[in-house]
């Protein structure tokens, strides 16, 4: 193979540098250390024998097999070879010496191994001196090749220790070169259920090592965001109390506090760059509200951006009838606005007219211009990429000056997660719903008794009350190669295009017509109304506003109405194939109901059989209310990708720690990481240099 060819076989393993070689870790190990005679070898393991060929010939039944006899003196035994090459009959001649790694068996004619490695070997030959990686390999790179590598990059690399004895003593973690040669090369004798399980020191030097840079980074890119400037807007209290005074109900305390904390960052000179965390209804968007008010007050203007029309509808009509009364103009943007009406928006907006603006991710276009921003608010801000978060920061950054920034998600961020992924943010936290909500009933309904959930809809309906039926999702069975943690259980994402996507979407069309259609026939006495994303802004709008004036009785909606959906009277709901939901999606759903004072009932219909993860997923849904709770035992369940796939599509994971295995390594990490920054800025800077490749990579936010 040329240079050429190998380089691009490792570019596809993401090794571009002998350094990055060094860190690929092998899998597991082979002991190819010691020679088991033929007849001791121990039975369902693999192991090493050695032996001359007695005989090999070319089988036909029950199918094509190349056989071939060998001895050892302690005994013979077969190699059965299923697939192979001419050259391979030519290769294993009777009277060769052959060394040869498998599982040992019994077969019907002896001893026998099927399909084993095996070599070609000179009399005399010694064995390995350590046990064999196996490294993860991409086809047409050999192990060997890899092997060969590898070991060249650890003769060549500076392996010099980044971290000083008293940061690895406490922790009990051995020095950096002495670890990656164990790794690359452990002692015959070394433990390997210690390194299956990737618990063994040299394991854990690493780790930390990884999570460590990650934390520098982290701290790092927060430092410099902090360093730069931002408008000072101190609370004034001549708009947010007139606000707090309107409302018909008090704050929690909740609320309360992360008002609080707000008004502190939004004082000072430096942008805000604050996560506000708070469980489906416990109250977000008028702490937003109150947040935007102080930036008002101080003569700036205010962003309040969500991820689909319909709750940026919502929020506009809410943050009017909260702010309008106080003599202040809210606008509304969003892609499907008529031209006139555009126009007019972005105008109020440049000429800092509109105080207020609410959109969709149009809020970020390149048309529209702030006239002066000085605070930006992300609704539901997993929903969102990167890139649209930061062309609303950058929104600010003509003049010199960022935005603060705000973020808000009710899927909660699991507490491993927050301490790695999203050390760069402060968090605030609402932990607390208002009072007088009833928790919601979640029942779990196999699809063969949908007819009882038939007649209990309408039973609830034709009482007055109100309830969702949202329609069963498509799963994304054209694309087999799902890239890690992007299970496609989302709606489109406002971003979403591509022909996949569109396909998709087409298909989620389809089945929600075909969901109304069957069910305004099966409810003729009900009004049956339905909304999807494909909907024209202003019919999406009518048919909402009817739902919540009392109209229809049911609603046929897909995942549109999955954030942000707010009408009391609607306390059932019906999720068809509940199964193929994420479960933060689930929660998010289910909290459409239990908003009034009525009992509010939550139906998972699923299709049978279930598999085993599927049971234990609705289970946790069945199970808890908490969203917290929810996306713990999500995590455990499926690991981070799905979390972080959402908050940056692409974001490479750890490759060595795990941050749920290793929660003390992170916590470990990131106390060392403070500690260095401020005691050891050399230490710290070396430690990033060596780890920076892929650091950066992980940090891009
Ligand atoms: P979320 O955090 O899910 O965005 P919302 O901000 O939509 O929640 O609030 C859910 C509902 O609770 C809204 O109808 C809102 O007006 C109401 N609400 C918010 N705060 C309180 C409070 N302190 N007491 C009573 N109701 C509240
Ligand atoms: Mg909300």
């Amino acid at each position: 193979m040329t240079a050429a060819a190998i380089q691009a076989k490792l570019d596809k393993l993401g090794l571009r540098t002998a350094a990055d070689l060094l860190l690929h870790l092998p899998l597991r190990y082979q002991d190819e250390t010691r020679l088991h005679p033929i007849a001791h070898a121990p039975l369902g393991q693999a192991v090493l024998i050695e032996g001359e060929i007695t005989g090999a010939n070319v089988q036909y039944r029950p199918r094509r097999t190349l056989v071939c006899q060998v001895e050892d003196g302690s005994g013979a035994m077969t190699l059965r070879f299923l697939n192979f090459y001419p050259s391979q009959i030519k290769q294993l001649a009777p009277g060769k010496r052959v060394r040869v790694f498998g599982e040992m068996r019994h077969g019907f004619l002896g001893m026998e191994m099927v399909h084993p490695q095996y070599r070609m070997v000179g009399a005399e030959e010694p064995v390995a001196e350590a046990l064999t990686p196996v490294y993860p390999t991409t086809a047409g790179l050999s192990q060997a090749a890899l092997r060969k590598l590898v070991l060249a990059a650890l003769a060549s690399c500076d392996l010099a220790d980044t971290l000083p004895d008293d940061v690895l003593r406490p922790l009990g973690l051995p020095g950096f070169a002495e670890s990656l040669v164990y790794l690359h090369q452990p002692p015959p004798d070394a433990p390997l259920d210690l390194l299956a399980e990737r618990t063994h020191p040299a394991w854990r030097r690493l780790k930390f090592d990884e999570l460590l840079a990650q934390q520098l980074s982290m701290h790092q890119h927060y430092r410099r965001r902090r360093a730069q400037s931002a408008a000072a807007m101190p609370a004034r209290h001549s708009l947010t109390r007139n606000l707090l005074e309107s409302l018909p109900f008090p704050l929690t305390r909740a609320q309360e506090r992360v008002v609080k904390e707000l008004a502190a960052d939004l004082a000072r000179p430096h942008p805000m760059q604050r996560l506000l965390q708070g469980d489906v209804g416990s109250g977000k968007t008028v702490v937003a509200a109150l947040a935007a008010l102080q930036a008002i007050e101080n003569g700036f203007q205010a962003a309040i951006m969500a991820p689909t029309e319909i709750l940026a509808e919502q929020h506009f009509l809410k943050l009017s009838a909260w702010l309008a009364p106080l003599g202040l103009s809210v606008i509304w943007l969003a892609a499907s606005l008529p031209k006139k009406e555009k126009q007019a928006a972005l105008e109020a907006v440049a000429a800092g007219a509109a105080q207020l603006a609410v959109g969709t991710h149009a809020l970020f276009q390149e048309q529209v211009e702030f006239k002066n921003l000085g605070l930006a608010v992300v609704d539901e801000q997993h929903r969102f990429g990167v890139h649209q978060r930061l062309a609303l920061r950058q929104k600010g950054a003509d003049t010199g000056q960022e935005p603060h920034q705000l973020m808000m998600s009710a899927t909660p961020i699991p507490r491993t997660l927050s301490m790695s992924y999203y050390a760069d943010l402060d968090v605030s936290v609402i932990d607390e719903l208002p009072p007088g909500r009833t928790p919601v009933v979640t029942k779990l309904v196999g699809d063969s008794r949908r007819d009882e959930v038939v007649a209990r809809v309408r039973d609830a309906c034709l009482k007055g009350r109100q309830a969702y039926w949202v329609c069963p999702l498509i799963e994304e069975t054209l694309s087999p190669t799902l890239p890690q943690g992007g299970r496609g259980q989302s709606s489109p994402s406002p971003s979403g295009t591509g022909s996949k996507g569109a396909r998709l979407e087409k298909l989620q069309l389809q089945t929600a017509m075909e969901t109304f259609e069957t069910l305004s026939a099966t409810f003729p006495e009900l009004q049956v109304g339905l909304v999807h994303g494909r909907l024209h802004a202003r019919d999406k709008a009518a048919t909402m506003a009817a739902f919540k004036a009392g109209g229809i009785h049911l609603l046929v909606a897909t995942t549109v109405i999955e954030v942000g959906v707010d009408v009391p009277n609607a306390s059932l709901m019906v999720i068809e194939h509940a199964e193929r939901f994420g479960l933060s999606q689930l929660h998010q759903l289910r909290g459409r109901v239990g908003r009034g004072a009525a009992q509010s009932a939550c139906i998972l219909l699923y299709q049978t059989p279930l598999s085993e993860t599927a049971r234990s997923r609705l289970k946790i849904i069945y199970e808890n209310s908490d969203g917290f709770e929810i996306a713990r035992q999500d995590l455990l369940l499926r690991g981070p990708g799905e979390l972080l796939g959402a908050r940056q599509s692409g974001v490479p994971l750890l490759r060595i720690a795990d941050i749920e295995q290793d929660q003390d390594l992170l916590a470990a990490a990131r106390i060392a990481a403070e500690r260095l920054i401020a005691e050891r800025p050399d230490v710290a800077e070396g430690h990033l240099r060596r780890w920076l490749g892929r650091a950066d990579e992980l940090l891009k936010v």
